[in-house]
């Protein structure tokens, strides 16, 4: 039988942030309780340095699952909470001990006294629980460098929380923390994994994602679609700005040379996302690319590329191989949406070759012959916006802050 009644959430990184801490302890509790709010049994307590959870009668499955996800949270525990009452310590280090799930020849108990009134320390805290452990049990023994299970007793101000064992959690920061930033989303294996990452270091995402109706499909949009929903699961509700991109395309196609209309399209598509940036209050955009992997990533692609923004561009994956890029894309849950057939937008007018070195002087040559700015608030004005609902509710978490 179960004894567990609370989970103790342990934040590491939030520690070292001094004056930004309670804001980001704040932040962090408004997406527990955002995530969280199927659950509606449970009852959320911030304690200096904690924040508990109290499951009041609700399985501790399907919320454990969910806090896997949440950024900020560095470890969380199961939890028996008694007062601060030595006899209710003892009984419940006993429970857990009993109740565990493996069997248990040696125990160590490891006492920590946060709460500094509380008249035992530690040591006194250790000896008294193991004593009374020994004394109810037979044949197991304490051990205290190799135990089957280690029972720890946190004696905070709101009460002593016994626990052993941890989950580790997402680690990084909670999202919403950091600003906003905008995710170039396209349907392949890069960028989701470049989102999960943004996402982890506490920025709150909107997506932006060209498409070329009708060369592309409704499927393509439905993937990129599916994409931003898995990316819920880590952040809350995310929009998605879907920009036409047909009219560009087919300008670029017809107007410059063949080995520079790879350089031009993204240079376009970098400069509609930084007006979208400007739009949606984004101090950033965010992308898949990875130094090297395609002719459009060569650092001299790069460069020519980002000519064309001052904004930050934040690339999480640009030292990474593809192969690992593949590993992450697997552990959040995006791999298997990404490989699925569909048309990109990128791909339908390239010719095979690109210019793997393109030049700043050139590109600024050749653009000459289109209507940037035209094309720029055209495609601009007609961005369709879809918000993809996900556990959180980060808009209005944001209000809620400010
Ligand atoms: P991905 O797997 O993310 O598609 P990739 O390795 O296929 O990346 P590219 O197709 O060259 O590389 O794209 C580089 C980056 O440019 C992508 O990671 C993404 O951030 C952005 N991007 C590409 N196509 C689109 C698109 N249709 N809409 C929005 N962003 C895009
Ligand atoms: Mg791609």
């Amino acid at each position: 039988m179960l004894v567990y009644d609370h989970i103790l959430v342990r934040y590491g990184e939030l520690a070292l942030k001094g004056k930004n801490r309670t804001s980001f302890e704040k932040r962090l509790v408004q997406n527990i309780k955002g995530t969280l709010k199927e659950f509606t049994l449970l009852r959320l307590r911030r304690t200096f340095g904690r924040i508990v959870i109290e499951l009041n009668g609700q399985d501790h499955i399907p919320v454990v699952d969910k806090l896997k996800h949440i950024f900020g949270i560095h470890s969380f525990s199961l939890a028996v909470r008694v007062e601060n009452d030595l006899e209710q310590m003892k009984q419940a280090a006993l429970q857990v001990i009993q109740t565990n799930e493996k069997p248990v020849r040696t125990f160590k108990i490891q006492a920590r006294r946060a709460y500094k009134d509380y008249p035992i320390d530690s040591q006194k805290l250790n000896h008294h629980i193991g004593g009374y452990v020994l004394s109810q049990t037979e044949s197991i023994r304490v051990d205290v460098h190799n135990p089957d299970i280690e029972v720890k007793v946190e004696v905070r101000e709101s009460g002593t929380y016994i626990t052993s064992g941890q989950f580790e959690g997402a680690g990084g920061l909670p999202v919403g923390s950091s600003g906003k930033v905008l995710l170039m989303l396209s349907g392949g294996i890069d960028s989701p994994v470049a989102g999960y990452m943004t996402l982890k270091r506490g920025a709150e995402l909107e997506v932006i994602h060209f498409h070329s109706p009708p060369f592309t499909n409704e499927r393509a949009k439905q993937k990129v679609i599916d994409l931003a929903k898995t990316l819920t699961k880590f952040g809350g509700n995310i929009k998605l700005h879907l920009v036409p991109f047909t009219e560009i395309q087919q300008q670029i196609h017809k107007n410059i040379p063949t080995n520079y209309e790879m350089t031009i399209m993204r240079r376009m598509m970098l400069r509609i996302s930084e007006e979208l940036a400007k739009k949606t209050k984004a101090l950033a955009i965010a992308s898949g690319e990875s130094l090297g992997q395609v002719a459009s990533q060569t650092l001299h692609s790069m460069h020519t590329i980002n000519e064309v923004t001052n904004y930050p561009i934040i690339r999480p994956l640009v030292t990474m191989d593809k192969l690992e890029v593949i590993e992450w894309a697997k552990k959040i849950g995006t791999y298997e949406i990404s490989i699925l057939p569909y048309e990109d937008c990128c791909t339908i007018f390239l010719p095979a070759e690109s210019k793997t070195k393109p030049k700043r002087e050139h590109a600024n040559k050749f653009e000459q012959y289109i209507e940037i700015e035209q094309f720029i608030q055209k495609a601009v004005d007609e961005t369709e916006v879809l918000t993809i609902e996900g556990g959180s509710n980060s808009e209005q978490l944001v209000e809620e802050l400010l």
